[in-house]
């Protein structure tokens, strides 16, 4: 029995040296190797996201939608268009977030500096090291300050700051909506086939599903319309969110801080610019933001 324990505790305490060490091993690789870990990371999630993307596009435009209207009638037409539409605008956006620069390197030369008056306002980002604008923060994966940084991205690759946070905000609204329609069409079909029965847990277990001949492809059906479900809340939660953040001109970063809170209707012009909610129809549409980043109208100075 002494034995025993004194195996047993030999072993817990292999075990914990092993569990400390490959922790601290994967630590230390992830440091010395961010740069190569994150882009691989990041490559992961965003074939991950398009095969997700193309796999919906194919199932509900070429195999749910000619089950559920007249492949020569005006609906079929119309959500051909509507799903085309909507996944430029999911691409487009996506794109065009992640190859905007929202650093504060991305700044002109001369407004990577305060203005004579307020570097009071600015701090110091001792990675960078140098002075950064108000609302500006280092990002420890992209490794660079960011401009009223929001948060990092792994589908974006790269971080939602003050001149990109409008294609991210068009991209969730694109993924909700595509996934709204979609939602529409795979309810339609698992309705009309009474498919939703099927995945009952509690029929599954009564039931004998040898009798239905077309059980497996109702199930298949049934749990596409659960994984559709998923992918229209995950995003359309993020969405809500974001707006949130937008109305009260805070940031993810600094949830709670809101003293830049000056009125909706400018908060909004900060984040979406001049031309406000017409960003939504295309991420091509020019909306020029009132400030470059590096200045920002505080409550209690409105
Ligand atoms: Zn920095
Ligand atoms: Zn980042």
């Amino acid at each position: 029995m002494l034995r025993f324990r004194v195996l047993l505790r030999t072993a817990c305490g292999w075990s914990q040296r092993m569990c400390f060490r490959t922790e601290e091993g994967f630590h230390r690789y992830f440091q010395l190797h961010r740069i190569k870990v994150m882009g691989l990371f990041h490559s992961f999630c965003a074939i991950f996201l398009l095969c997700l993307i193309g796999f919906m596009f194919v199932y509900e435009l070429c195999y749910v939608l000619p089950q559920i209207t007249d492949p020569h009638g005006i609906w079929h037409k119309l959500g051909w268009f509507m799903g085309i539409y909507t996944v430029l605008n999911v691409l487009g956006n996506w794109c065009l977030g992640f190859m905007t620069n929202t650093s504060v390197d991305g700044l002109l030369l001369e407004r990577q500096y305060p203005v004579a008056g307020e570097a009071h306002l600015w701090h110091y980002c001792s990675t960078c090291q140098k002075l950064v604008p108000p609302r500006s923060w280092h990002c420890r994966l992209c490794n660079i300050c960011i401009l009223k940084r929001d948060h990092h991205c792994t589908f974006f690759a790269s971080c939602i700051g003050h001149t990109n946070q409008r294609y991210f905000l068009a991209f969730l609204f694109h993924l909700s909506f595509g996934s709204g329609q979609a939602l529409v069409y795979n309810g339609i079909l698992n309705w009309t086939n009474k498919a939703f029965l099927v995945t009952d847990p509690l029929l599954l277990i009564s039931q004998d599903t040898t009798q239905d001949a077309d059980f497996n492809w109702k199930y298949t059906i049934a749990n596409l319309f659960k994984l559709n479900l998923f992918l229209f809340v995950a995003p359309l939660f993020m969405f809500v969110f974001q707006m949130v953040m937008v109305y009260r001109n805070s940031t993810c970063y600094k949830m709670l801080d809101r003293s830049y809170d000056v009125g909706w209707r400018r908060n909004f012009d900060m984040v979406l610019g001049k031309r406000r909610f017409w960003i939504f129809f295309l991420p091509t549409i020019a909306s020029p933001l009132p400030t470059d980043g590096t200045q920002w109208l505080q409550k209690q100075t409105v």
